[in-house]
């Protein structure tokens, strides 16, 4: 089963305004003919006007978030058919950082998963471990269950939904996982995924994230159930981001 690299900027609290125009024109133009789909995923209050000027390009546009209702009295949130009247494809969830910080849990990660399936918004659902459930041994454990909670979902559309796998220790921190440590547990996460269907372990792909840079990317694009990246930090420099998406091996 060939899986397409997928290369997907998350910019984060970054370039929400005149920034972000100009950071993704840049994206569109020094990626351009990438063997690698692409994907940014900018604030919301840019992403319609991103959108709008990727048009017809390569590169396609995430949300960072949604909320798993369509409508209605929730103020401040924002739901996949508005990302997808807004020109998103994409939407990434369950990041690391909004578990920690805004409090969502594997339950409310499912929900969101399916808003998003249901509004035929492609999922970019986050998992990985903390250091301290590292050094408890617990990886696959934590893993497991986080991937547990929407993987059934996933299957109801084979290769449609994304799983990033984001060691929250390497997360902004510059500590990369090294490739075996990122390979170990992809592969890990292929197997269960097997559990669940042949063809959502053969078809999903599995990103990596965790201070993915030009000078390490090709080590881990390189391994067997590495499928593309997560870029946090080096996808706001265009010519940083496209020396990543160039990383990734022909298929
Ligand atoms: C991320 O936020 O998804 C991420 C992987 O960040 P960074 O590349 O900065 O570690």
């Amino acid at each position: 089963m060939t899986r397409k690299y997928l290369i997907a900027g998350n910019w984060k609290l970054n370039a929400g305004g005149a920034k972000g125009i100009e950071l993704a024109t840049a994206v569109a133009a020094a990626t351009k003919g990438a063997q690698a789909e692409v994907v940014v995923a900018p604030p919301f209050t840019v992403l319609a006007a991103i959108a709008n000027d990727l048009e017809g390009t390569h590169v396609g546009v995430a949300g960072q978030n949604l909320y798993p209702k369509d409508s209605g009295a929730f103020t401040g949130e924002i739901s996949a058919p508005m990302l997808l009247e807004a020109g998103a494809k994409w939407v990434i969830l369950g990041h690391s950082e909004r578990r920690q910080y805004f409090g969502e849990t594997d339950a409310s990660v499912k929900d969101k998963v399916v808003a998003a399936l249901a509004a035929n918004l492609c999922p970019i659902a986050c998992i990985g471990e903390t250091l301290a459930e590292r050094e408890a041994g617990k990886t696959l454990e934590v893993c497991f269950r986080q991937l547990d909670a929407f993987s059934a979902e996933l299957a109801k559309r084979p290769g449609y939904g994304v799983v990033a796998y984001e060691p929250v220790w390497a997360i902004g921190t510059g500590k990369v996982a090294t490739q075996e440590q990122a390979q170990e547990v992809h592969a890990a996460i292929r197997q269960r995924l097997a559990a669940v269907s042949a063809e959502l372990a053969s078809k999903t792909r599995i990103l990596y994230g965790g201070s993915v840079k030009a000078d390490n990317a090709a080590g881990l694009l390189g391994s067997a159930d590495i499928d593309g990246a997560l870029v946090g930090g080096a996808s706001l420099d265009a010519a940083g981001f496209a020396a990543i998406v160039k990383a990734a091996p022909a298929t």
